[in-house]
């Protein structure tokens, strides 16, 4: 069935301007100066002159086809993933292209299905985007907020085209973007491994094969959950952060769950009640010996100042908040708010996982696992070495296909 949804490639046309289009043709792998200076006296010439109107002016910016391109992929997960509300085997994706002057830019969009969106949705989304409205695909600024104008909602499609966009940018210029931002790589974090609720034995053979990760991530949230800590507890002393998925409804439990795990050696907790239930959280956390964590609370921009004073941190995700554009403004609000900053993922190929991952030395705690969990990664992009998210030196976003 999931070979099935592993379509070819949809071919949009879609014209767009560029203000550094290559008339020879040629696959130039940065802007170069070359690129600049016909630009400047294009410009120049277009200023000096002005077009007729009715006429075709020798000096209008030449346009060119920035082709963008989405298809369907079904991830396959090496485990069945069960989290507090719901448990599944795959994952529904639309991958995303973008391509001119012979370079292509690569995006994802993940939708896990309690999330809303759909391969359906994305295809309905994508089929709206228009390129040709912009004078530049480096106008981000514009373009971005453009495309986020279409229709409410989409966060993941517009992701797609938001890292697609990214990569072409940072491909065109030659640079990784964790360069172009100024952002040291060793500064990466370590990235937590996810364990999903299962039964005893397949959660002490999962935290066996995790033995490489530095940190834990596990889910709670249903009447399992000391079994699931203990349990993990027998065969490892790693850190653990629990990640609750608003399974927790009754905030005096909640409290109590609290305090026990703080005696087992616990970072911090993940949204660990319903994110309606604000006052509740409020509650827990002046109580609360380990820091709460925002996720499901924490959609984009706006919800990072609406966290402060409910959450120590937020969890930062590129499939919730439309991209690494907005991604990089929340960690900068939640920077100026003293919060804790963590960045997380759906699960998702190579693609998005490196796109977050170039952002990643800025945050204090890295959940970007999401390739490691499936069977069918189409990329090599940014990897994991001794537990630590380790970025490559490729451009863009730093993914180049299998
Ligand atoms: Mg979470």
């Amino acid at each position: 069935m999931a070979d099935k949804q592993n379509r070819a490639p949809v071919h949009l046309s879609l014209r767009s301007t560029s203000l550094l289009q290559n008339n020879e043709g040629e696959s130039g792998q940065s802007a170069t100066r070359r690129d600049f200076l016909r630009y400047m006296a294009l410009a120049g010439a277009a200023a000096a002159f002005g077009p007729r109107p009715g006429t075709v002016s020798p000096f209008t910016i030449p346009v060119t086809d920035m082709k963008l391109r989405f298809y369907p992929y079904t991830l396959e997960l090496r485990h069945t993933f069960t989290i507090a509300t719901s448990s599944r085997t795959t994952t529904p994706v639309m991958m995303v292209e973008v391509e001119q002057d012979g370079i292509t830019g690569y995006g994802e969009a993940s939708m896990p299905p309690y999330l809303g969106e759909s391969q359906e949705s994305a295809r309905a989304f994508l089929s709206k985007v228009d390129l040709t409205r912009f004078s530049s695909p480096y106008t981000l600024e514009d373009v971005l907020a453009d495309i986020d104008a279409i229709a409410p909602g989409n966060p993941a499609a517009k992701a797609a085209v938001d890292i697609a966009l990214h990569d072409w940018i940072g491909k065109k210029f030659g640079q990784p973007w964790f360069r172009i931002w100024g952002l040291e790589p060793a500064k990466t974090p370590v990235t937590s491994f996810t364990i999903g609720i299962d039964t005893q034995d397949v959660v002490r053979q999962k935290t066996r094969e995790a033995d490489i990760y530095k940190v834990l991530k596990v889910k709670l949230g249903r009447e399992t959950d000391r079994m699931m800590i203990e349990t993990i507890r027998e065969v490892s002393d790693s850190p653990i952060s629990v990640d609750v998925n608003q399974g927790w409804k009754d905030r005096n439990l909640a409290l109590k769950m609290i305090e026990w795990l703080a005696t087992k050696n616990i970072l911090f907790v993940e949204q660990p009640m319903p994110k309606e239930q604000m006052d509740d959280i409020v509650w827990l956390r002046e109580k609360s010996p380990l820091p709460l964590i925002g996720d499901e609370s924490v959609q984009r921009l706006p919800d990072v100042r609406k966290a402060w004073g409910v959450y120590d941190g937020v969890n930062i995700k590129l499939m919730k908040c439309t991209g690494m554009r907005e991604a990089y403004k929340m960690i900068t609000l939640a920077r100026a708010l003293e919060m804790k900053v963590m960045i997380g993922c759906m699960t998702e190929t190579s693609c998005a996982i490196s796109a977050a991952a170039q952002m990643s030395p800025l945050v204090d705690w890295a959940d970007l696992d999401g390739a490691l969990l499936i069977k069918n990664d189409m990329f090599d992009g940014a990897t994991i070495v001794n537990g630590k998210v380790t970025l490559p030196e490729r451009p863009g976003i730093g993914v180049v296909k299998r």
